[in-house]
C-alpha cells in the first residue's frame, strides 16, 4: 500500500516535470512562431502598400486600403494563432499522456528493487523473533513449572539450571548470527584487509569445532598450506567455522571431515568435503538463503540449527569477490568449494 501511494507520488512528480519541460519549451516555439509570423505578414502587408502608393497593382488583384490591410492581417494572425494554439495543446496532452504511463511504469521499477528489500527485511525480523521466542518460551516454561514446585530438589534445580544454560547458548548463537549478518550482509564500508596465513585461520577454526568433532566423533583432516592473502581474518576464520560446524552435524558418527587448501593460478581454492548426508538436488539452490534449512536435516537427524551458516558464508565470500559452490549426493557426502581471487 505505502509503495502505491510512492508510485503515484513518484509518477505525479515525473509529471510535474515533464509538464514544466513540455510548458516551457511550448511557450518558447508559439512565441518564435507568432513573432515570426507577425514579421511575415507585416512585411506582406507592407509589400501590397507599397505597390499600391505606385499603382502597381496587379490586375487578378483585389486593391485594399491601410485598414483593410492591416485587419485582415490581425484576423488571418488570430486564426493560425488559435490554431497553432489547439495544435499545441493537443501535442501536449498527448507528451502528458505518455509521460504518464511512462513515469507510472519507471516509478515501479524504480521502487521495486527497495520494495524487495523492505519484504526481505520484514520477512527476517519475523523469521528472526520467531527462531528467537522459541527458546524463549522453553525457558520460560520451565521456570514457571520450576517455581510452582515447592519440593524442587537439587538435583532437579541442576537439570533445570543445564536445560535453561542449553536454551540460552541456543539464543547467544542465534544473536550471533544475527550480529554477523548485520555486520557482512549490509556492509557498506570496506572490510579491512589484511595478509591473512590460512593455515593459521584454519588452525583457529578447528579449534572452534572440535569440541563437536569430539562429541560426534567425527575426525577431522587439517590443511597443510603455506598460503597467505589478503583477506578480512575474522570473517575468514568464520567461514571456515561454518562450513566445517555443518560438514559435522551433517556427518554420521565415525565419519570424516577434510579441510583442504590450495593454490591455482591466481585463486586459492578452500574445500570442505563431508562424508554426511548429502543435500538433495532439489535442496541446493536455496541451502544459502536465510533460515532455509533442508527438510533432511531436521526429519532424520534432528539436527540445530536456523539455516543461516551459509547465508552468513556465502556473504563473507561476495564481500572477498569470490564464489561458493557445492556438489552433493544424499547419502555419500557434501563437498563445498570456496574459490576467492588472491
Ligand atoms: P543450519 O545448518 O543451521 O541449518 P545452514 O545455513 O548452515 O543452516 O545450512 C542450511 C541447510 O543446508 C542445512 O539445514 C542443511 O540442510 C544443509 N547443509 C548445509 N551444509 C550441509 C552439509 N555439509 N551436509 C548436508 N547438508 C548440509
Amino acid at each position: 500500500m505505502i509503495f502505491h501511494s510512492a508510485r503515484i507520488k513518484l509518477t505525479l512528480w515525473y509529471l510535474l516535470m515533464i509538464m514544466f519541460v513540455s510548458a516551457f519549451f511550448s511557450i518558447l516555439i508559439y512565441q518564435g512562431f507568432t513573432t515570426e509570423l507577425e514579421r511575415e505578414l507585416r512585411s506582406q502587408t507592407y509589400e501590397i502598400q507599397y505597390q499600391n502608393s505606385r499603382g502597381n497593382v496587379i490586375k487578378s488583384a483585389p486593391i485594399f486600403d491601410k485598414e483593410m490591410i492591416g485587419a485582415i492581417s490581425n484576423t488571418i494572425l488570430d486564426k493560425v494563432r488559435k490554431q497553432f494554439m489547439i495544435q499545441l495543446f493537443i501535442i501536449n496532452s498527448g507528451i502528458i499522456f505518455f509521460a504518464g504511463v511512462a513515469g507510472y511504469f519507471l516509478a515501479g521499477k524504480t521502487l521495486q528493487p527497495i520494495e524487495s528489500m523492505v519484504e526481505d527485511q520484514k520477512r527476517f525480523v519475523s523469521d528472526a523473533s520467531h527462531e528467537l521466542r522459541t527458546p524463549l518460551t522453553a525457558l520460560k516454561t520451565e521456570i514457571e513449572v520450576a517455581l510452582r514446585d515447592n519440593k524442587l530438589t537439587h538435583n532437579e534445580a541442576s537439570a533445570l539450571l543445564q536445560s535453561n544454560l542449553e536454551e540460552v547458548n541456543k539464543m547467544q548463537q542465534l544473536t550471533g548470527y544475527l550480529l554477523s549478518m548485520g555486520r557482512y550482509e549490509n556492509n557498506t564500508q570496506k572490510l579491512p584487509k589484511e595478509l591473512v596465513s590460512l593455515q593459521e585461520a584454519a588452525n583457529q577454526a578447528l579449534e572452534r569445532v572440535q569440541a563437536l568433532a569430539n562429541t560426534k566423533r567425527v575426525k577431522l583432516i587439517a590443511p597443510k598450506t603455506k598460503i597467505e592473502m589478503h583477506a578480512h581474518p575474522v570473517s575468514i576464520v568464520e567461514l571456515l567455522s561454518i562450513l566445517l560446524d555443518n560438514a559435522i552435524k551433517y556427518s554420521n558418527p565415525g565419519g570424516k571431515v577434510t579441510l583442504a587448501i590450495q593454490e591455482k593460478k591466481k585463486s586459492v581454492i578452500i574445500e570442505v568435503i563431508d562424508q554426511g548426508i548429502g543435500i538433495k538436488a532439489g535442496d541446493i539452490p536455496y541451502i544459502f538463503n536465510r533460515f532455509y534449512r533442508a527438510d533432511t536435516s531436521r526429519s532424520k537427524t534432528h539436527t540445530e540449527g536456523y539455516g543461516l551458516g551459509l547465508s552468513i558464508a556465502h556473504s563473507i565470500v561476495e564481500l572477498h569477490k569470490g564464489i561458493i559452490t557445492v556438489d552433493s549426493t544424499p547419502g555419500k557426502g557434501s563437498r563445498f568449494v570456496i574459490t576467492l581471487p588472491r
